[in-house]
């Protein structure tokens, strides 16, 4: 077996490559920009390109390939490394706790991404130079977020349900309570199909990453209404705000009920 890690970092020093820390770096922006996560590297993928892209890497950098001897099976398998080089620095990312591993991320989501974590969230923050008090009104995922998401989803819906949660925890740390209202918001709106539940409008932003449509509490979450799905109903801006100041209200069996005012 030949000394696969020299031989890669020769390969890497011959060809003038990006150090880990600077990919894993630029790899933290892309997962922001991307909305906190990214597929698994693959041939072909847009973020491979775009990361090469940002490193303005030539032909030779973007298609040097390994050859690893396989001496058991008898075959040589080939890899490109710039993939291999991806894959480390997200590696050193999952490591540091800033991401979570494609591995580890399929259990919640079922879906095979690199994710960021509410620290790699913070640290993607602070080099894109965006305060973290930004962080509440982003659509970007964390895997805590997601965390809470997984839970509101699997909640069966109860009989008799009561929407005002008495025996809510009086001391809830900052950080609980921003995971909770951005898993609340996540959750509801995918459950609602990202439509408005009073008109049915559905759009997204430019860069497909924020819908148009807010997360409301049925119960108002300042009267001690639940974070739950039960008491969250998708309302577009207009009618979120026209059901905060009771143009409408909603019935137990999900009717709406509108106020008949004067309009000026
Ligand atoms: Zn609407």
């Amino acid at each position: 077996m030949i000394d696969e890690v020299s031989y890669e970092s020769r390969m890497l020093g011959r060809l003038a490559m990006p150090t880990r820390t600077q990919v894993g770096r630029a790899l933290l922006r892309t997962l922001f920009k991307h909305g906190g996560v990214v597929k698994e590297f693959g041939a072909g993928q847009e973020v491979v390109n775009e990361l090469a892209d940002e490193f303005q890497l030539n032909r030779a950098q973007r298609t040097a390939t390994l050859e690893t001897v396989y001496r058991k099976e008898d075959r040589v398998k080939k890899s490109l490394l710039w993939h291999r080089l991806l894959f480390r620095a997200a590696d050193l990312l999952g490591a540091e706790g800033l991401v979570s591993r494609p591995t580890q991320t399929v259990r919640l989501t079922g879906k095979r991404e690199w994710m960021l974590t509410e620290k790699g969230f913070d640290e993607a923050l602070r080099i894109s130079q965006i305060p973290k008090t930004a962080k509440e009104s982003l659509p970007t995922k964390s895997y805590e977020v997601q965390k809470v998401v997984k839970k509101l989803l699997e909640t069966p819906t109860r009989e008799n349900y009561e929407p005002f949660d008495t025996a809510r925890k009086l001391v809830r740390t900052v950080r609980e309570a921003g995971l909770r209202i951005r898993g609340f918001r996540q959750a509801v709106i995918e459950v609602y199909d990202f439509r408005c539940a009073a008109c049915g409008l559905k759009i997204n932003s430019p860069d497909s990453l924020c819908w148009e449509v807010e997360a409301a509490h049925i119960v108002p979450h300042g009267s001690l209404g639940r974070d739950d799905l039960f008491n969250g109903i998708a309302l577009c801006r207009f009618h979120h705000w026209a059901f905060d100041v009771g143009w409408f209200a909603l019935l137990d069996n999900y009717k709406i009920s509108v106020v008949w005012g004067i309009m000026n």
